[in-house]
């Protein structure tokens, strides 16, 4: 599931049904996730509704959320480009942030832990552990990606602090970190860092959430850091 889609589609109210503009997106999406339009790269909107056969507005209207997730960016007379991927700076930046918020996050959450929202947390690393078998290697990532963006910000979520919660949502850690991990292989690790978290929600042992959300995080920056080699 892909949250700031969700949060940021247009309303009701729009003349343009939102599931053409949500096709479009989609599409724009994968191409950026998986490389296909490179960091950097022009997007010429023309070109985009052509291929896509709609017209240019749902491209715009696209491009536009892309824009708020800091995917691509806009430039005054030369228009959109693919956004270039993290430098190690923002790397390291974006990573102490996350140590900072996220293992706090997991602490709380745990104090705030129901059964619901266990159950719903479980269901979610089930479904990246298994869910429909991917038809390729890039939708494998991509749909890793977005349920695991969920699966944290559902922590956040249960932890209750919205100022926490939303501070690292708009930073689209995730999509970020996605375009780098593209080319490594990250996700059984992930998965196991996921269930001792679980484990230690289930204990309700709010000292455990907080180590076992500390090392993940520490160990997905780790597992990233050969990006930069
Ligand atoms: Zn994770």
């Amino acid at each position: 599931m892909n949250m700031a889609a969700q949060q940021e589609r247009p309303s009701s109210t729009s003349v343009r049904p939102a599931s053409v503009v949500d096709g479009v997106y989609d599409n724009i999406y994968e191409q950026l996730m998986s490389l296909t339009i490179a960091p950097g790269a022009r997007i010429p909107i023309d070109m985009l509704a052509r291929d896509l056969n709609v017209s240019q507005t749902p491209v715009r209207a696209a491009l536009s959320r892309l824009e708020r997730e800091g995917l691509v960016n806009k430039a005054h007379l030369i228009g959109y480009s693919a956004a270039s991927q993290l430098d190690r700076k923002q790397f390291d930046d974006l990573y102490n942030f996350r140590l900072l918020i996220e293992p706090e996050g997991a602490r709380l959450a745990t104090l705030n832990m129901t059964p619901a929202a266990l159950s719903q947390l479980e269901e979610l690393a089930v479904d990246m552990a298994n869910g429909t078998t991917p038809v390729d290697r890039t939708s494998r990532y991509s749909r890793f990606a977005r349920i695991d963006a969920h699966f944290h910000d559902e922590i956040m979520r249960i932890a209750g602090n919205e100022v926490m919660r939303s501070t690292l949502f708009n930073l689209h850690v995730h999509l970020h970190l996605f375009r780098l991990m593209y080319h490594s292989r990250v996700t059984e690790d992930a998965l196991h860092e996921h269930e001792n978290l679980l484990a230690a929600f289930r204990a309700g042992d709010s000292v455990a959430a907080e180590t076992a959300m500390r090392e993940h995080i520490t160990h997905s920056r780790d597992r990233l850091i050969p990006a930069f080699e």
